[in-house]
């Protein structure tokens, strides 16, 4: 089976290094000419809105899936008259866009912070009275990493911060004043079966994700299943989807979803029996699903802007490297570490060698 995929990054380049043992084999579209993707496929080097290339994917390809949620909906609407695409274009329509999004969590009943859709300044001043302050303005399309995004805290921020990014359309969200960040990464298949791995404990500096801890028994893993159940059946999703919550007050915030593999499920690479890529593949492909059960204690540290010398990474004990052979660049992911440790202690011992690696 060939599989196309929109975009052709690192998570690309890890669906292909899941897939291939599967004797699946694959093409990426991605405009770039470094796309990393493409040591493991073929690349077609093309634009998302470029038809005649859009078409040759579909007919090269048997199914065509995406590694961010960005992709225009034309593209996949595109696509899906000559190949069948997961997730379908309506998950992609919500996720793509933080208003649709919320609005949806809102009609599931699942928690979520305040929020107001914000056209205008005068909008934004309108929303800051009803929400107040502390308060976080978001675009409502395109963010991601904490890019796209302001935390307005004083009178003062709100001035003007509308044309500060960019009079674009925007959300206004109440500050979660969160104890943790989770999240549970969860696949679908296309008959409906659908698996979780355990509930994952992120922490994030500068928006970027910087360390993902997979739990054990978390009080949470139940609530937050029920919250994911019902947006994937809603969505009649197909595939890994990867949904982050806030921790506040005992329960669970919604924060967002991504409709994709997702950096807080690369620890299952190694620590769990099947991996999210593995998985995602296994759905879209119409294979039964594989098991998400953790295999020891296990975390993924993010390499950002530069990967550390691969002889020191490999010295470590339990420790597995993934170099995404991307141009080191300050602010981007260019690659991570796993760790899988018989128990807690070596685990949190493992986690404070790398960071050692990484100066922190
Ligand atoms: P996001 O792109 O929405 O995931 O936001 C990036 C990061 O900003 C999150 O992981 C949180 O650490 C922080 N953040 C986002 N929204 C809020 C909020 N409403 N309240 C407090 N912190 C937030």
């Amino acid at each position: 089976m060939k599989i196309g995929v929109i975009g052709g990054g690192q998570l690309g380049r890890m669906l292909a290094l899941a897939g291939t043992p599967l004797g699946q084999q694959f093409a990426f579209l991605d405009p770039a000419p470094d796309a990393c993707a493409q040591a493991l496929g073929e690349h077609i080097r093309a634009d998302y809105s470029d038809t005649d290339h859009l078409r040759q994917l579909a007919d090269e390809v048997d199914v065509v899936t995406f590694e961010f949620e960005s992709v225009p909906a034309e593209t996949v609407a595109f696509l899906a008259q000559f190949v069948p695409v997961y997730p379908n274009a309506e998950s992609l329509r919500i996720a793509r866009d933080r208003w649709f999004e919320k609005s949806m969590f809102q009609d599931l009943g699942i928690p979520t912070p305040e929020f107001a859709d914000i056209q205008s300044q005068e909008n934004l001043d309108a929303a800051v009275k009803r929400i107040g302050l502390p308060a976080v303005m978001k675009t409502r399309t395109l963010g991601y990493d904490g890019k796209g995004q302001k935390v307005l805290r004083h009178p003062d921020d709100v001035v003007g911060a509308y044309a500060e990014l960019g009079s674009v359309p925007c959300i206004l969200e109440g500050f979660v004043p969160f104890t943790g960040e989770v999240s549970l990464v969860a696949v679908r298949a296309r008959d409906g079966e659908t698996r979780f791995y355990p509930l994952v404990h992120n922490t994030h500096e500068n928006g970027i994700l910087k360390l993902s801890v997979a739990s054990t028994a978390h009080p949470l893993q139940a609530l937050a299943e029920d919250y994911v159940s019902r947006v994937l059946d809603k969505l009649d999703y197909v595939g890994v989807l990867a949904f982050e919550f806030f921790e506040v007050d005992g329960g669970l915030k919604a924060n967002e979803i991504a409709p994709r593999v997702h950096n807080s499920g690369h620890w299952t690479i190694e620590g769990a029996e099947c991996s999210q890529f593995e998985n995602h593949l296994r759905a879209i492909a119409g294979l039964p699903l594989g098991s998400t059960a953790k295999v020891g204690e296990s975390a993924m540290l993010n390499f950002i802007g530069e990967v550390p010398a691969v002889e020191a990474v490999s010295a470590i004990k339990h420790c597995h490297l993934h170099h995404y052979g991307k141009a080191f660049k300050a602010g981007r992911k260019v690659g991570h570490a796993t760790l899988r440790c018989p128990d807690m202690e070596a685990l949190q011992a493992r986690i404070a060698e790398v960071e050692a690696l990484i100066g922190n």
